[in-house]
């Protein structure tokens, strides 16, 4: 796998060559983003971070990951609608972690007044990394699924013909011929399309709602014109201006300024900074409405750690997804080790193992968008002062996955050119959308891969760590 590219990368000559095609093509294919600086204007942008080189990808397990997509949609779908297993598989965490309890509070809040809304709409990602067995065959493991504001579908549309550009000034035109075309931002937004459709009101319109700081706001327009050029209207709020100027009328329906809202699009709401109380009583008013959120609180809760820890306990699937034995089967192949930190002795063994022998987990708090899982020494510390008492609960453990690493080179705007020794995780966007207990459509709508120099144990590409990339399949 790490042979890929082998010539091309013992010429600096052709890599700087091929570097200042790449930037220039990522600028001219839309590949922005605003700058740290003027994270709210477009006056001044610049590219997002990318490889030079597209990354090996193992055909096989690419297609595994697609395979198992709509599985994953379904799961995601059976959880938001079972109240049971996520109160159960939620109790010990609500108890220690705020931000999670909160969530929760809204989602029994929504359930004991009865729901409003009647079409759901999940756009998710599933994240996978390759793991190299003890065999040296890599294995699809997945890291996470995403259930809400999954990002960079709408970038990662475009930077395959940058890599195709780059592929060709480098003498391989046959190589960048066999790069596959993606296009999430199309399919995300045909989901919510379907959506806005059933939600039957034809002056209704989808509501993008997003954070105070918007430096990746190219990624969102991406689909925003997507509904735009199927004439549906798109508004772009902020948790304020709902909480400021949002209403329901007597059938629960949702106004903001004047409009009436079909499809709530959360681009936000995902980590405790985005709330104040204001902001949650925001949201607490966009769960109770009609409108279709995008997820809603359910499908959010669905997605959390502690959520993903309890699926890959034996039996739960089966529950989850009865008289499916395949698709349970087709999930259980992607899980790696998982392990629950409450109290008793299966958590008391665990965290003594991963004390033990750090290098073997990943503690993982009940928090999205990267940079707060903990590794090696600031896993044995932490897990170390934290192993007798509840607060543990709010984390689990997971297995370390360990890639085989590659050579590429990463570029980021104001950094030098250099190899680094990367991995990559492959996330795979789902889109789904049922009306009352029928799914209308179950689709695997496209791909992310993203690369990160293997210093960095954390992070994703709006966290500065990873960049974007494309996959080719070897
Ligand atoms: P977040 O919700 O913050 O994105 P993730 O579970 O995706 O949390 O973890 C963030 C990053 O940490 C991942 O993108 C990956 O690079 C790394 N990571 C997470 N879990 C593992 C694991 N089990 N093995 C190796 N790396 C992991
Ligand atoms: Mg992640």
């Amino acid at each position: 796998m790490s042979a890929l590219w082998e010539d091309v990368l013992r010429d600096p000559p052709a890599i700087r060559e091929a570097a200042a095609v790449a930037v220039d093509a990522a600028l001219l294919e839309g590949v922005l983003m605003r700058t740290e600086g003027e994270p709210n204007a477009s006056d001044v942008v610049n590219y997002a971070p990318f490889t030079l080189l597209p990354s090996a990808v193992p055909s096989a397990l690419f297609e595994q990951a697609y395979a198992v997509q709509q599985d994953f949609n379904l799961l995601v779908d059976a959880i938001s609608q079972n109240r049971e297993f996520l109160e159960c598989t939620l109790a010990s965490t609500i108890k220690v972690d705020d931000f999670t309890a909160r969530l929760f509070r809204i989602h029994m809040q929504v359930l004991e007044e009865g729901l409003a809304q009647s079409v759901f709409l999940g756009i998710n990602r599933s994240d996978y990394m390759f793991d190299c067995g003890v065999d040296g065959a890599p294995a699809l493991k997945q890291i996470e699924i995403n259930t809400i504001a999954a990002s960079f579908g709408g970038l990662t549309s475009r930077t395959v013909a940058v890599h195709r550009q780059v592929l060709k000034v480098l003498g391989k035109s046959k190589e960048a011929s066999r790069l596959l075309p993606n296009n999430p931002s199309h399919g995300l937004a045909l989901g919510i399309a379907k959506a806005w459709e059933l939600y039957s009101s034809p002056s209704a319109v989808v509501m993008f709602l997003v954070e105070e700081v918007q430096r990746n706001i190219f990624d969102q327009r991406c689909v925003e014109n997507e509904l735009w050029n199927r004439n549906i209207r798109v508004i772009r709020k902020q948790f304020r201006d709902v909480f400021e100027k949002g209403s329901l009328d007597d059938a629960k329906r949702l106004y903001v300024d004047g409009q009436e809202v079909a499809v709530v699009y959360y681009r936000e709401g995902y980590v405790p900074k985005n709330y104040d109380q204001q902001n949650w009583e925001a949201r607490l008013l966009l769960e109770r409405s009609r409108a279709v959120k995008c997820p809603d609180i359910a499908t959010q809760l669905a997605g959390t750690k502690k959520v993903q820890q309890e699926l890959s306990r034996p039996g739960t699937l089966e529950r989850l997804l009865p008289g499916r034995a395949e698709a349970v089967a087709r999930i259980r192949a992607t899980f790696a080790g998982l392990y629950s930190l409450d109290v008793g002795e299966e958590g008391d063994k665990i965290a003594a193992t991963a004390i033990a022998d750090p290098d073997r987990f990943v503690l993982k708090p009940q928090r999205e968008g990267g940079g707060n899982n903990l590794y090696g020494e600031d896993l044995r510390q932490v897990l170390g002062k934290i192993r007798d008492s509840p607060e543990r609960t709010s984390y689990i453990l997971m297995d370390k996955i360990k890639p085989q690493p590659a050579m590429n080179y990463l570029l980021r705007a104001h950094s030098p050119l250099q190899v680094s020794q990367c991995i990559s995780e492959l996330g795979i966007f789902g889109v789904y959308v049922r009306q009352g207990k029928e799914m209308v459509m179950n689709k695997a709508a496209g791909h992310l891969l993203r690369t990160k120099a293997i210093e960095h144990a954390d992070g994703g590409v709006a966290a500065g760590v990873a960049v974007l990339d494309t996959p080719y399949l070897v």
